[in-house]
């Protein structure tokens, strides 16, 4: 059993957001926007918290993100420790979304900045782990 019948306003279910990943692995990183009040949402949504509908589309994140603020994580939790130093940072996409995310290993320390320009991109790990991350636009 998942979150979907755990308090008041439903949570998304695992077999809802699984479609996020199926388009992360077409390179495509997707979200939600609700059909009937228009918000936009990252993590997806199935059901807005706005309004409580669920009708949403997915549609593509493109463009440029700028970003808001960062911190380089210098020792990594469980499952992250062979990754660090590594860079986590808040990149303001318009729309009210701001989105969480690690920034590139390809973008040098000195370049990362608040304001610098960001664009989101899927990715795959050597040992086939899917994600997203933010690479200089
Ligand atoms: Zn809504």
């Amino acid at each position: 059993m998942g979150f979907e019948h755990f308090g008041r306003v439903s949570f998304t279910t695992e077999a809802k957001t699984v479609d996020f990943i199926k388009y992360l692995e077409q390179g495509k990183v997707m979200t939600t926007r609700c059909k009937k009040c228009g918000t936009s949402y990252f993590p997806p949504k199935l059901d807005c918290p706005s309004c409580l509908n669920s009708e949403v589309e997915w549609f593509e994140i493109e463009g440029k993100g700028k970003l808001v603020t960062y911190s380089v994580v210098q020792y990594g939790p469980s499952g992250f420790e062979d990754d660090a130093p590594y860079t986590l940072g808040i990149a303001d996409f318009g729309d009210e979304m701001r989105i969480f995310g690690r920034l590139s290993k390809g973008i040098k320390a000195d370049d990362i900045k608040p304001g610098m320009e960001l664009k989101i991109v899927s990715t795959k790990s050597a040992d086939g782990r899917i994600g997203y991350e933010f690479q200089k636009a």
